[in-house]
């Protein structure tokens, strides 16, 4: 069937453990205006000719022997595990990139700040965490679980809180980033040191 493209939009292109770009980038792309919706991103095709944009829809899920980019102990939360709603999920980039891996955890949910002694609340929580990013001290992701019991589903972000802030052309290339000007955009975390690569001329 023959191609024809409705213009360009600006997709994030997901990070692949073991190949592609550290960071991810903004890539212009054309799409076919006849493919249907479920198979637009098998379909995607870069304009940069570069090999992303022709990942397959369906990805398989296979256990790994990688350890967890969080520190804590697997019935602990993970660093940074904080409550969003279910419209902050709705609206985040939970359904715009790839998550790296999955993770089940039983947690243990924290103690309040300030209390002490035998944790008088025992439930254990089961979750699942999407990492988006595994780089160790500067991972994020979600995470849900149920609510058996009230019959409802309860959302988080983990690791950083990403806040990031600009670098110039000079900062970039001290810190040994690329950095290709015009509409190439380089930030930096201010918090863990992630940088985010973008170009905004999509
Ligand atoms: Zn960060």
């Amino acid at each position: 069937m023959p191609q024809r493209c409705v213009g360009q939009a600006p997709v994030y292109v997901p990070q692949r453990p073991g190949g592609g770009p550290a960071e991810r980038v903004v890539h212009r792309v054309r799409i076919g205006w006849h493919i249907r919706l479920l198979q637009t991103w098998a379909k995607l095709r870069c304009t940069d000719d570069c090999s992303v944009g022709r990942e397959p829809m369906i990805e398989r899920i296979t256990y790994s022997d990688e350890e967890s980019p969080d520190p804590n102990h697997s019935n602990s939360e993970p660093e940074g595990m904080r409550e969003i709603t279910e419209a902050e999920f709705a609206q985040s980039s939970f359904f715009t990139l790839c998550p790296v891996a999955v993770e089940y955890r039983q947690i243990i949910p924290k103690r309040p700040e300030g209390t002490k002694g035998v944790q008088t609340d025992n439930k254990v929580y089961s979750i699942r965490i999407y990492w988006m990013n595994m780089t160790p001290g500067q991972a994020d992701g979600f995470a849900m679980r149920n609510d058996y019991y009230e019959g409802r589903m309860r959302y988080y972000r983990v690791g950083c809180d990403h806040d990031y802030k600009e670098l110039s052309i000079a900062e970039a290339r001290e810190k040994g980033q690329a950095h290709f000007g015009n509409c190439y955009h380089v930030t930096e975390c201010v918090h863990c040191g992630r940088v985010f690569s973008y170009d905004s001329s999509g």
